[in-house]
């Protein structure tokens, strides 16, 4: 199945329906799947092998998204954010492009001697040109090309195909399911898998899809209200962002029902803070990978309530984990050396079935024989299947022959009254092979030393996990998708 047939039945199910923006001129299902078929029209006529799209979350998404399906050639959002430098080296690995760039990125492209227009003028283009049929390939070509979050040095394209994303939805979004008044925000990246995957999903559940390009707690805290938003997304960045503009207070959003988080790790500090801000708003951690078509484990709002509300400590702990495996997806814990462990061992997560991509461009598929893929995830289960993410096995401290999750050392300090955000890192050391470092911000007036905070560390954990350096910083740095960039700081304390 290509994705286009998911517009396709989207149309048939009302095609007067509005798919995108404001509920009085927003595009409806019809219109989208018109002007889709105009832009795979120019697309075809370009003789362009990939769609490159470099530009904020808005309505022009979806119809590149589907009008790229339409004509049978991969959408490639990149982020808008990387240097020059850096897209340069990005466009490298793209083959005859034709690129969709906002106003102030378009310069790069335009100077690297590509085919280039902004979103107004493909759309223009789009609406007068003759609509192309027929093209789009098999569920086997690539739907989306995704370059991984940028924590790493090299830049890789993960290949979804069509049959990945179709999967995803087929097995996790009820057709139609949404009320006629259901309205979505989004505003994570285009170049997240996450920003794909709502398209997909909410199309096709049919619920009315509402942008804000660039993220500011307080405009989307507006958005929501102006708009009656009922659902919507957010990184875990995003949310601490919105819980700090609050103060305190309530969020004041009666309509929104729905709320998912994920990307990255949530901090549980963050997580109570907007629980107590939204108490009239459900709850959902989605965990998933770029490799994976987007989410593979979901914690839904029952079970927050239930975590919230027992007396059971091992209930109560299910408020940091991600939920339980959705429907389609395998999961195993294996140790390092790739043997299978018990329910309960922490160890690395292992996933398969059919939403699971696993794949890179030009490089052979990094499945398994049996078709399991590697997260690179260190977790475990618990008895009823609760899944516990610790974070990437390769940001794990080996300090003194002890492996030690930075994520552990985080929750710990996290729970200390000063502590607004922090970071634990292994540094390079001649006597322990790594030691530990903690990166704190403070919250605003909150006085606390180096000392005190190590103090805090050894009265709740074993004295080796202890960080060896505090380092007070104002921010730190994350991805706009809410990643922390561990190597950036770990260069920092390298160079001084
Ligand atoms: P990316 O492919 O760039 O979206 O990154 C995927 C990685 O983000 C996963 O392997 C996890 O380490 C992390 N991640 C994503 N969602 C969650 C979540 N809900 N909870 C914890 N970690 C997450």
């Amino acid at each position: 199945m290509n994705i286009a047939m998911l517009l396709d039945m989207a149309v048939a199910g009302d095609p007067d329906r509005v798919a995108i923006g404001s509920r009085r001129s927003g595009t409806t299902c019809a219109e989208l799947r018109r002007t889709a078929a105009g832009v795979a029209g120019v697309v075809h006529r370009a003789g362009a092998r990939e769609l490159v799209f470099a530009g904020v979350n808005g309505p022009v998404f979806p119809l590149l998204l589907f009008g790229a399906a339409l004509a049978g050639v991969p959408l490639v959002p990149v982020n808008y954010r990387l240097s020059a430098e850096a897209l340069t080296g990005l466009l490298q690995h793209t083959e005859k492009p034709l690129v969709v760039a906002d106003e102030p990125f378009a310069e790069v492209f335009t100077a690297a001697g590509l085919d280039v227009r902004t979103p107004e003028e493909l759309l223009a283009e789009g609406r007068a040109a003759e609509p192309a049929e027929g093209l789009e390939g098999s569920a086997d070509d690539p739907a989306v090309l995704l370059f991984t979050s940028g924590t790493t040095a090299a830049p890789k394209a993960a290949v979804l195909r069509h049959r990945h994303l179709t999967s995803y939805v087929l097995q996790t979004v009820e057709f139609g399911s949404a009320d006629p008044d259901d309205t979505v925000l989004a505003c994570v990246p285009p170049y997240h898998v996450a920003g794909v995957g709502s398209v997909l999903s909410n199309l096709y559940a049919g619920r009315r899809m509402v942008h804000l390009g660039t993220f500011e707690a307080g405009a989307w805290l507006e958005l929501v209200r102006a708009e009656g938003v009922t659902s919507a997304m957010v990184v875990p960045t995003m949310l601490a962002r919105v819980v700090e503009h609050l103060a305190g207070r309530p969020a004041e959003v009666p309509t929104l029902r729905a709320l998912a988080y994920g990307g990255a790790r949530m901090p549980r500090t963050v997580l109570e803070a907007a629980l107590r801000a939204f108490p009239g708003t459900g709850f959902t951690n989605a965990y998933g990978l770029t490799e994976t078509s987007s989410t593979i484990a979901l914690l839904g709002p029952d079970d927050h309530r239930a975590a919230l509300s027992s007396d059971n400590p091992s209930v109560r702990a299910r408020l940091g984990s991600a939920g339980r495996m959705v429907p389609g997806v395998e999961a195993q814990i294996r140790d390092a050396a790739g043997a299978a462990m018990p329910t309960g061992v922490p160890g690395e997560l292992w996933v398969r079935g059919p939403q699971v991509s696993g794949e890179y461009k030009g490089a052979a598929a990094l499945l398994d024989a049996d078709g399991w893929f590697h997260t690179r995830d260190l977790a475990h289960f618990d008895d009823e299947g609760y899944l516990f993410i610790a974070g990437r096995a390769d940001d794990t401290i080996i300090r003194g022959g002890e492996n030690i999750a930075p994520a552990e050392v985080e929750d710990v300090l996290l729970r200390h009254a000063a502590v607004r955000e922090v970071a634990v890192v292994g540094v390079p050391d001649e006597e322990w092979g790594e030691r530990i470092a903690a990166f704190v911000v403070t919250h605003e007036g909150s006085a606390v030393d180096a000392e005190s905070l190590r103090g805090w560390v050894r009265g709740h954990l074993r004295g080796s996990k202890t960080p060896d350096v505090v380092v007070f910083r104002d921010e730190l740095p994350y991805t706009p998708t809410g990643k922390l960039l561990r190597r950036e700081l770990l260069t920092t304390i390298r160079k001084g």
